[in-house]
């Protein structure tokens, strides 16, 4: 049965135009009726709700009942009653597509195919949103790789070490020294593994028994317990954003004491080897099941199944004649052709230019929003700042006349501080926000420029969801593409002229004249 859930709301100009939230509810009913759709809640904010979204209590519960149940549509009358403006678009569309619900505006008609082009402008962007998120990590760690070039480590201490401060009131200066509390079990533990006699569950195991503990006081947990064994940090090797440092300031002093050798490090890391090999096994497992998702056999219409040639070192798909029995010979297509015929799928696919320029206008319009958002919070974050400088110099000028003893003084003033230096963080974070939309951006403008290059110079995980955002089925026969099917945002595009495919792969209609899965 296909599920819906109905949300109504009061714009400003409200009751005069006739569109109370019990018509806008009752239009849903309407149109779930003549759909077959049962709606199982009707959700509403009247007239007093707030104006953000996470105020509307109505629209956070239907955002929370798509999140928890089994709901197909989000009814609306127009999609303005649920997001008002486009960030807020963004974040809805986003939940949305995270749950599989699709939103419906009863009273909007699709015509102009404005809702498959947003689909498309989400779709594109919460995948580069995704997928450059490491990009983003480096921007906003600029600071950091100051800091460790200085041979300091710039993040949170690893467990046998202690994040202090060694710097002045005024200038702090945070550095990581070993924590004589943790630090002998860590480096019992680290030496034990290197013996090679256990695994790593039951050397956890045993140095929980020892008393070794998270910072937290529990048991580590298993992975967490495998990074510990394998972090060159204990050996005085910092590893940043991919890169290896060294535990030495300017002058080649040592900045912290290694728990254990490098040739200990080395043999705990050659012991772990075999985990190593599972990662990367589950990972090539994912890719294969993609491609068994969208690859469909030409000839019968089955499911494809890749084949590794070791010695090849060569990877093959063909059919996997679950379907119907047929010849495979001739059928082997080589993944590396197959990658080379995807990325000529995209060079297929043009985008209008008018469609171009709405895409970018409608991101720039969200971006815009987001960066507004941004710069709100950070005035919030400044102001709190200043009113703890403020703070913290009363309390200074108390101390200086003798209003509050030294105890009282000493704890809310380094409590002070010790907030204005977590909101300075706070600052370099949102900045960073701002950068990740800039990049984000960018990246779109590259997408609707070329789609072949973008896609051929694609890392490996945003091949995949561009293929996924562009099309539902590709069929192979003869080492070659035979059919494609779009997906529906693409394809409604096209019926506007909005997205142009050069015809060689139309889309089949089956006999029933529907498209061929
Ligand atoms: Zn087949």
């Amino acid at each position: 049965m296909t599920h819906a859930i109905s949300y109504g709301r009061v714009s400003d100009a409200g009751q005069a135009t006739g569109k109370s939230v019990d018509n806008q509810l009752l239009a849903c009913r309407e149109y779930a009726e003549k759909k077959g759709i049962t709606i199982v809640g009707e959700f509403r904010d009247d007239g007093k709700s707030g104006t953000k979204l996470h105020t509307r209590n109505g629209a956070m519960d239907a955002l929370t009942a798509i999140a928890e149940g089994d709901v197909d549509y989000l009814l609306v009358t127009e999609t303005d009653r649920i997001a008002r403006n486009s960030e807020e678009n963004y974040i809805i569309r986003k939940h949305l597509k995270k749950h599989k619900c699709k939103l419906v505006a009863v009273n909007q008609s699709y015509t102009e195919g404005e809702s498959e082009e947003t689909d498309l402008i989400i779709g594109i962007m919460s995948n580069i949103d995704e997928f450059f998120s490491k990009i983003n990590g480096k921007k906003t760690k600029r600071g950091m790789v100051k800091k460790i070039e200085r041979g300091e480590w710039p993040g949170a201490a690893p467990l046998g070490f202690k994040n202090v401060d060694v710097g002045t009131e005024e200038k702090h200066h945070y550095v990581v020294q070993k924590d004589d509390e943790t630090a002998p079990r860590v480096k019992e533990a680290l030496e034990l593994f290197s013996t090679g006699s256990y695994t790593a569950v039951t050397l956890r195991d045993i140095m929980h028994q020892r008393g070794l503990r998270s910072r937290s006081g529990k048991k580590i947990p298993k992975s967490s317990f495998i990074h510990m064994l394998k972090n060159s940090f204990y050996c005085g090797m910092m590893r940043y954003d991919g890169i290896m440092y060294l535990n030495r300031d300017a002058q080649g002093n040592e900045t912290y004491e290694p728990l254990i050798s490098r040739a200990t490090y080395e043999r705990n890391v050659a012991l772990l080897g075999e985990h190593g090999k599972h990662a990367d096994r589950s990972r090539k497992h994912d890719e294969k099941f993609y491609m068994r998702t969208i690859l469909r056999c030409g000839i019968c219409g089955g499911r494809v199944t890749a084949e590794v040639h070791e010695e090849k070192g060569k990877e093959y798909y063909h059919c996997s004649l679950t379907k119907q029995k047929h010849s495979n010979k001739g059928q082997n297509i080589d993944a590396k052709e197959l990658e080379k015929l995807f990325a000529q799928l995209f060079g297929q696919i043009q985008l209008t230019e008018p469609l171009m320029q709405r895409i970018i206008a409608k991101a720039k319009e969200i971006l815009m929003e987001t960066h507004g958002s941004v710069d709100v919070k950070k005035r919030g974050v400044r102001n709190r700042i200043i009113k703890l400088e403020q703070r913290r110099d009363n309390l200074e000028e108390d101390r200086a006349d003798k209003v509050i003893d030294a105890e009282t003084y000493k704890r809310q003033h380094s409590k002070a501080v010790e907030e204005i230096h977590q909101l300075n963080q706070q600052l370099i974070e949102l900045e960073g926000d701002r950068d990740v939309n800039i990049d984000i951006f960018n990246r779109l403008m590259l997408l609707t420029d070329d789609l072949q290059d973008t896609y051929t110079n694609a890392e490996p995980q945003l091949k995949r969801h561009l293929i996924t955002l562009f099309f539902d089925r590709i069929a192979v026969k003869d080492r070659g593409i035979s059919e494609v099917q779009h997906t529906k945002a693409i394809q409604v595009l096209r019926d506007n002229r909005a997205v142009i495919i050069r015809d060689k792969w139309l889309p089949r209609l089956d006999s029933n004249q529907r498209p061929w899965r």
